[in-house]
Formats: structure tokens, sequence, C-alpha cells
């Protein structure tokens, strides 16, 4: 049982798609064979630095081209999860985006940064620093060009062992990004031990915080908070212009979302490259 979602892009299984519904086996099968035929795209969302006013970085999202239309990373991420195929899923997103960074870095002049999702599981198994470290070596990209995304959940049940692996990924070279940032919960206390580069404030507080003065003022103190731990500030979900003023009066590094630049193939991403946010 399918509905449609937004522009008809996407299909969403519903809940009620549970563990031995017939949709459901189906769906861990087709799921089984993408990962093995490598059916998958990965579309990329750009990051605008307001201090430039260019597109530095980019953020990729994974796409899986199905006979019943595209499903949504948030349905099949959860699946790859479940059934540990997460993990070669993981290994071919991490040396895919890389390798799409250094070639659009050879279009361009300039290796464009690339934020990549990590998926709990993925966060949580041993094999992930060989996995990120083979997709470094096989691009050959500067490692200081590739963020992690993670989530405050991912690291909250098991913390030391988190702030381990975090550390492990650092050593490699790479960032380290604290994604959806305000919707877990994770202590201030933690954000400090955490390793990690960037925050990225959740769409959420964006969504109405032109009209909610509360939303507008958790805002500005996860700016400020960012500014004082002297870490780079993302904001997610930009739908806006008056989003995009308030995030520029206010200091924030960078802003993502539809009014920006909607996900695409890495073919649309040097026209955005070169041209910037106009
Ligand atoms: P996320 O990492 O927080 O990604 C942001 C999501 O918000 C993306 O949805 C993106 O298309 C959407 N988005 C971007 N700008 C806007 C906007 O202005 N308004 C609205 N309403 N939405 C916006 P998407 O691609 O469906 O991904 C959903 C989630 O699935 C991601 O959330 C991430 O948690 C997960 N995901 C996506 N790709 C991957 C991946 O390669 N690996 C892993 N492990 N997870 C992924
Ligand atoms: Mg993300
Ligand atoms: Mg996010
Ligand atoms: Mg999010």
């Amino acid at each position: 049982q399918a509905k449609e979602l937004g522009r008809g892009e996407f299909r969403f299984f519903s809940d009620n798609m549970n563990k031995n519904s017939a949709a459901r086996v189906r769906l861990e099968s087709d799921l089984r064979r993408a990962v093995a035929e490598e059916g998958f795209v990965l579309h990329y969302q750009p990051k605008l630095d307001l201090e430039t006013g260019r597109f530095s970085s980019m953020e990729a999202l994974i796409r899986w081209p199905h006979a019943d239309g595209m499903v949504s990373p948030a349905d099949f991420i959860p699946l790859a999860e479940e059934t540990t195929l997460i993990v070669p899923l993981g290994a071919w997103i991490l040396r895919r985006a890389c390798l799409d960074a250094v070639a659009l870095g050879e279009r361009l002049g300039q290796v464009p940064g690339v934020a990549i999702n990590l998926s709990a599981r993925q966060f949580r198994q041993s094999g992930l620093i060989d996995s990120v470290r083979t997709a470094l070596e096989e691009s050959a990209i500067l490692p200081e060009k590739v963020e992690l995304e993670i989530t405050e959940s991912m690291v909250m049940d098991d913390v030391e062992a988190a702030i381990d692996t975090m550390q492990a990924l650092r050593a490699l070279g790479v960032r380290l990004a604290i994604d959806d940032f305000g919707t877990g919960y994770s202590s201030l206390s933690y954000l400090k031990r955490f390793p990690v580069n960037t925050l990225k404030i959740d769409r959420t507080f964006i969504r109405d915080l032109t009209r909610d003065s509360e939303d507008a003022a958790i805002i500005q103190a996860v700016i400020a908070l960012a500014r004082a731990l002297n870490l780079h500030v993302v904001a997610e979900g930009v739908e806006t212009q008056g989003q995009l003023v308030f995030l520029g009066e206010h200091r924030c590094a960078s802003v993502q979302g539809f009014l920006l630049a909607r996900p695409g193939p890495i073919e649309s991403m040097p026209a955005l490259f070169s041209k910037g946010f106009t």
C-alpha cells in the first residue's frame, strides 16, 4: 500500500507495512537486488556560504529508482538497517559521493565539500572506519573535503563508544556534522566532548521562524552557541526569502534548502556552483 507525497516524486510505504506483509517482503528482495546491482543514484543538494554568496559544498542524498516509483530514503534506509544491507550500501554511498565530488572538482577547478549522511547501524558497525578510508583512497579526495553527518540519537545510546568512533573518523582527516540538531537528546556537556565541526539546525526550527518568535530565538541561540564553540553552522530546509534574510542577519554561516536549490543529479551541479545564488 503506497501513497503519493510531495510532487509525486516519492511513494511512501505506509506504517502498516509490517514485517511480514507481502509488500515488505517484496521491497526487501528488491532492495537486496538493488544493493547487489548498485541500482541507486545519489542526488546532491548544495549548501550556500552566506559570506561569499557562493555554493561551496553539497550533501549527497540517496535515491532509489524503483518500479513503483522513487522510494524515499526515509522508507528504505530503515529497511536497509534492519537487514544489514546498509553496510554494503553505506560503503557504496561513501565511495560514489567522493568520486562524484572529485569529478565535479575537475570541472570546476576546485573540489567542493561533500557531506554524506551516515545511518545509525553504519555508525556503530566496526567496518565503518575501513569503508571511509577506502572511499578516501580510491577517490584520492582531500579528506577535509568530506563531512560525515550523524544525528544526536545515533550517538546517545553509547556515548563513549560514539566518541571513540568520532575520534577515529577525525583521525582520517574528515569533518563531522551533527544533522537535525536540536531534535535529539544530547546535552550541552556532550556537545563539548563531541569532536564535531558543524551543527546543522533542524528544519523544523527553520520552518516557522518568521512567524514563531520562539523558533527564531532558538535559532539565534544555536548560532551563538556554534560561534562560542567554534563550530560551523548550517540551516537546513530554507524555503523562503524571509528565512534567508533572517539567517543572513543573524550570521548563520551556510544555508541549504529548496529556496537555494532542490536536490538534483550531479550533472546539475556545475551550473549551480559556477553561478552561485542570485
Ligand atoms: P537529512 O540528512 O536531514 O536530509 C535533508 C532532507 O530534507 C532531504 O530529504 C532533502 O531532500 C530534504 N530537504 C532539503 N531541503 C528542503 C526544504 O527546503 N524543504 C523540505 N521540506 N525538505 C528539504 P531526503 O533526501 O528524502 O532524505 C531524508 C533523510 O533520509 C535524510 O535527512 C537522511 O536522514 C536520510 N538519507 C538521505 N540520503 C541518505 C544516505 O545517503 N545515507 C543515509 N544513511 N541516510 C540518508
Ligand atoms: Mg543530512
Ligand atoms: Mg538534516
Ligand atoms: Mg532532517
